[in-house]
């Protein structure tokens, strides 16, 4: 991508309302625009970000057996009847009305999914059911001043799953629950399962996955020796306590992001929108539900608050928007002389040869910014390495990671190797 056919160009400075540094890096850098509060547009570098970690998830997922689906947005009341959420969770729904008609847009897919079952799966032989979707959830939020961490629009993945028995549904929760920790693992978020109530969803326990993050508004209790974790809200343990689970670590106390939430729900839904199978005897039976949740856009705001520094982005790897940024630096003298000068027309040959090696590159091609600039954008948008081809490097490109100082001269043969390993 030339930078200078970009959309988006970063800006200088965020509006003077936004607080939060996710929205104030992502922003400045080109990744979002803000169209009200909680409420944001993904533009392009945002868009290939969030593709790179909808892909993490998606092959996760499907590695558990769960197929991908696309279900609406826009609900009649009838079906939030059915459960008695329509007023339940009204706090939390746009609902409206058109033609005397009432509607909600949706916060959660529950019932739409159940509904789902109800005409396409009749029997035992048609269990599991396990379908996700990537899609919009509207939700509203009355504090959405902490950027892409709370929207009132955001993107999530729910997953949905029903079973015959209670035994295999624990037997799937747990195992969305391992591929949840390895989605976070390779977005590079230290995370905690920590159980919670379930708030508008159910009476029983679920499990959230918090990331460890300062800037976080949950706070959890955690051993600093096994996985026990308690979210502050309904924790039974206090700070300096000796662990109750391995009875050797010591309980500390941490701020944290709630990236991801589990749930069981037995039986409770299918017998309040009356949904069966016929089992092996040729019985009705109620099955029972699970459903699981990541805020993909809230990993973006995440993965933003515990990656930066002063000078501004720093993405792990696996989700950056180009894998390198190539920065051509002409030196005013050649410029005037020769507008086609040879450092040009080495950087465009890098540009092209990386493509061709299936490299992601993001080409500072600007001819009217400053080196200065240049650089200031490449440190704010942070891709992982930075290239740069001037008139002192040669036939060689000086690269730079993002996260160091350090600088290395390379061909294009030791350069490739290097960002390939
Ligand atoms: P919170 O307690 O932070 O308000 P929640 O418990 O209401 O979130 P869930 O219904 O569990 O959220 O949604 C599943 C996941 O969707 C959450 O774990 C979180 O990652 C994400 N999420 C929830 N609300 C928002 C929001 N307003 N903006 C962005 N992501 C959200
Ligand atoms: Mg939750």
């Amino acid at each position: 991508m030339r930078y200078s056919r970009l959309f988006s160009k970063t800006i200088k400075e965020a509006p003077a309302d936004e607080v939060s540094i996710n929205a104030k890096l992502l922003m400045r850098g080109g990744f979002v625009d803000k169209l009200m509060a909680g409420s944001y547009s993904l533009l392009p570098l945002g868009r290939k970000v969030e593709q790179k970690i909808e892909e993490i998830i998606r092959q996760e997922m499907n590695k558990t057996g769960a197929q991908e689906v696309l279900m609406p947005l826009l609900h009649p009341k009838e079906i939030w009847n059915e459960t008695g959420r329509w007023e339940t969770a009204k706090d939390v729904m746009y609902q409206f009305k058109k033609n005397d008609k009432e509607y909600t847009l949706s916060f959660t897919h529950e019932e739409i999914m159940l509904d789902l079952v109800r005409k396409h799966a009749f029997s035992y032989k048609d269990y599991p059911v396990k379908i996700y979707h990537f899609s919009t959830k509207f939700r509203n939020e009355l504090r959405a001043k902490s950027g892409l961490l709370r929207g009132r629009e955001f993107l999530m993945k729910d997953l949905y799953s029903v079973h015959t028995t209670e035994q295999e549904l624990n037997d799937y929760y747990w195992d969305v629950a391992k591929a949840y920790l390895e989605v976070f693992k390779k977005v590079d978020l230290e995370v905690r399962v920590v159980e919670a109530a379930g708030g508008v969803f159910t009476d029983t326990h679920t499990h959230e996955f918090q990331a460890f993050c300062e800037t976080g508004e949950d706070i959890i209790y955690y051993c600093e020796n096994c996985d026990f974790a308690e979210n502050k809200e309904i924790a039974k343990v206090k700070e300096g306590e000796d662990c109750p689970k391995c009875k050797e670590g010591t309980i500390k106390v941490a701020r944290s992001i709630e990236v991801g939430n589990i749930f069981r729900f037995g039986t409770a839904y299918s017998q309040k929108m009356n949904i069966t199978y016929t089992d092996v005897k040729g019985e009705k039976q109620y099955p029972y539900l699970g459903s699981y949740g990541i805020g993909v856009t809230r990993l973006i705001g995440t993965i933003v608050e515990l990656f930066h520094d002063d000078r501004g982005i720093i993405w792990p790897e696996n989700v950056a928007p180009y894998k390198v940024h190539l920065i051509q630096i002409q030196s005013s003298k050649f410029k005037v002389q020769n507008y086609n000068s040879k450092v040009k027309s080495f950087a465009e040959d890098i540009y092209n040869k990386l493509i061709e090696a299936g490299v992601e590159v993001l080409y500072d091609d600007r001819e009217d910014v400053s080196v200065g600039q240049k650089f200031a954008d490449a440190d704010l948008i942070g891709i992982p390495y930075r290239l740069v081809v001037s008139d002192k490097t040669g036939d060689k490109i000086e690269v730079k990671k993002r996260d160091s100082d350090k600088m290395e001269l390379l061909s294009f043969e030791q350069l490739l190797k290097k960002i390939k390993s």
